[in-house]
């Protein structure tokens, strides 16, 4: 594979990694702080201290949801496990509400989270769990990533993706539409009713606060805690005492991580009537009236009953 020689060529890997470089990503750690400090210290300061506004944390829980659930439906099981197919519509809400969460763009996502199943707890897994929790919670993105011409790289890793027109305009407009839509949007909709900077703060930084950590959690403890169904690897369950509160801060994507592994092109994460799964309801939905289609589902994923 193309990485794989350049790296080696290069002498860039860090001793036992297969992605990242020893090098420092300066601007992604700079990113971090800031959306934590100004998130946790102004977001909840502001809630705490200066003005505690209903509708503004309703708008913040409701921008919450609208983006997660592009992470859960379109950067996973859309464009990185091909769980199902999806229209213009479909295909323009991940784009816009993908773009808010500030994760980069859907290719890079996916083309990093292909490997995380294919090498689970190897060298080539970018977030292995064996290297340590905050390693596969966050660490590994604070390194800059080995990365040869992307292109290249993209059409090893996804190239099903190559000719996608949504995944390209995302990539190209990524940050504009991130900012659009996950800052300036939430300011003007609180200013309806008098508080654009709860708005700003709550509905921007401190919903990315959570968005970021919920998104997080599939890495580090998904893989660390709970019952583990599959043998080969750290992939696991959610225990009973994190099923609800675990479902609704990663909307679903913890309810049955071990199964996920066990078949990953399955649209649906939770596979009971109870499992608190919205990103399954909402693919079903879609289907409904026809802008998803083709959804694959495994009949008796192993996981389930482990
Ligand atoms: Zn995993
Ligand atoms: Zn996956």
């Amino acid at each position: 594979m193309t990485t794989e020689a350049s790296a080696d060529e290069m002498g860039l890997k860090i001793p036992g990694l297969y992605w990242q470089t020893p090098h420092l990503n300066w601007p992604i750690i700079i990113w971090f702080s800031v959306v934590h400090a100004v998130g946790l210290l102004g977001g909840l300061g502001y809630l705490v201290f200066i003005y505690c506004s209903l509708p503004t944390i309703l708008l913040a829980l409701g921008q919450y949801f609208f983006c997660h659930l592009s992470i859960r439906t379109g950067a996973h099981s859309l464009y990185s496990h091909r769980a199902f197919k999806a229209g213009v519509v479909f295909q323009s809400y991940v784009v816009i509400a993908f773009s808010a969460v500030f994760q980069d763009a859907l290719i890079w996502w996916a083309a990093r989270h292909r490997p995380h199943h294919t090498y689970t707890d190897k060298e080539r897994d970018p977030h292995s769990i064996l290297r340590g929790f905050w390693w596969a919670h966050m660490r590994w993105m604070l390194y800059k990533p080995v990365m040869p011409p992307a292109v290249l790289s993209y059409r090893d890793l996804v190239p099903d993706l190559m000719k996608n027109k949504f995944i390209w305009f995302q990539h190209k407009h990524a940050r504009l539409i991130g900012v659009l839509v996950g800052f300036v949007a939430p300011t003007l909709i609180a200013s309806l009713w008098g508080d654009p900077i709860g708005g700003f703060l709550v509905g921007g930084f401190l919903r990315l606060v959570f968005q970021y950590h919920g998104t997080w959690y599939i890495n580090s403890v998904s893989h660390s805690v709970g019952p583990q169904p599959n043998e080969g690897n750290t992939s696991r369950n959610s225990p009973w005492w994190l099923m609800v509160p675990a479902a609704i801060l990663t909307v679903g994507e913890s309810v049955l991580h071990g199964k996920h592994h066990e078949v990953p092109w399955d649209f649906r994460i939770g596979t009971r009537w109870y499992h608190i799964d919205p990103g399954k309801w909402l693919i079903v939905a879609c289907s409904w009236v026809g802008i998803t289609w083709d959804l694959r589902r495994a009949e008796d994923p192993k996981g389930v009953t482990a």
